[in-house]
């Protein structure tokens, strides 16, 4: 948070001074107070020149502007997820639905210096999310949430004498611990900053998790989740994104996630699809809804009960971050190594 605050500190430009000066109270108010009581306004995405910059109030919707409008902008609805393109254009998604399902989706345009967006025009490139950049002593760290599905007073999925928010937070607290590794470790992989929806078995609600992530600035999002079903025939791993996403980063991201939760527990490939999940909605990075397996399955109960099992899944999860995020797949743990195409 201290380094957060730095940066919005530096990157102050005298034009913008109320709205800034709003986010420096906020940042400070985040920094002292439980995430539950954000109020105001938090930046939650920023192009590398400087040229827009977007904003995000809890309970409301996505503020796009740019420091020349003196403050005024555009406002995006949450889970429009907006693009920076190095020519200044603001590439959002907008959807249209009925109250229950989304009915169409399209990417539109904010061109620089307008505040009216147009469809993206047919042929016209598309760029999506990038990373930081990265050279030999960067140590731009990415931030990732990681989101352990249900908790507290809601167990999730229960079967074979499981309960579905044990097994998430097990694996996600393992992931945790891989990325912290890889920061620490050197000689490949990526430095990540990781930020936990929730580290302990509590209640948090699904849009406070996706607020959670929108305050950190995430740059990825995973929500970790066990299925199930009513009859024990239905078994294997499925990977979610959000409507619309499957060829955005939100798509890239979970892509990479299932391909390597596949391989990491071998079980039936259910195939990646989209849903209206609210972390995925209202979340405003790519992100991506997990579920690893069906506790009702007596084959997929195997994997989800075995500590070895889960261990296996984390680590996969850490290469489809690292591979996400342009950084070379990389097994941190002291007894692993570099994973090349042996694998
Ligand atoms: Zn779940």
């Amino acid at each position: 948070m201290l380094r957060e605050l730095a940066w919005l500190l530096s990157a102050t430009p005298l034009r913008t001074f109320p709205m800034r000066i709003h986010a420096l109270v906020l940042a400070l108010t985040l920094a002292a107070l439980p995430a539950t009581s954000q109020e105001t306004s938090v930046l939650v995405a920023r192009d590398e020149q400087g040229a827009a910059e977007a904003w995000l109030s809890p309970g409301s919707d996505l503020l796009v502007t740019r420091p020349e409008d003196g403050g005024s902008g555009v406002f995006l609805e949450r889970g429009s997820f907006p693009r920076f393109a190095p020519d200044g254009r603001v590439l959002y998604t907008e959807t249209l639905d009925d109250g229950h399902e989304i009915l169409s989706s399209r990417t539109m345009v904010l061109d620089p210096g307008t505040r009216s967006p147009r469809p993206l025009r047919r042929g016209e490139r598309e760029l999506e999310y990038r990373r930081p950049p990265l050279s030999p002593g960067d140590t731009t760290a990415v931030r990732v949430c990681i989101d352990p599905g249900h908790g507290g007073t809601d167990p999730g999925a229960i079967g074979f004498g499981l309960q579905e928010k044990d097994i998430t937070l097990d694996i996600a607290l393992r992931l945790r611990h891989l990325l912290r590794l890889d920061t620490w470790n050197t000689k490949g992989g990526g430095s990540w900053d990781v930020l936990m929806t929730r580290d302990d078995d509590v209640y948090v609600g699904l849009s406070q998790r996706a607020n959670l992530a929108n305050a950190f600035g995430a740059q990825s999002f995973l929500s970790i989740h066990v299925n199930s079903f009513s009859s024990s025939s239905a078994n294997g791993t499925e990977t979610y994104c959000y409507l619309g996403q499957s060829l955005n980063a939100g798509g890239m991201l979970r892509n990479a996630v299932h391909e390597e939760a596949i391989r990491a527990w071998g079980l039936r490939n259910r195939g990646v699809k989209e849903a209206n999940f609210a972390v995925l909605r209202l979340t405003a990075m790519p992100a991506a809804l997990a579920e690893t397996g069906f506790i009702t399955s007596p084959i997929d109960i195997v994997k989800l009960q075995d500590p070895e099992a889960r261990a296996e899944m984390a680590l996969g999860y850490l290469f489809a971050l690292q591979l996400h995020h342009g950084f070379q797949m990389f097994d941190p743990r002291p007894s692993g190594g570099f994973l090349g195409l042996a694998r």
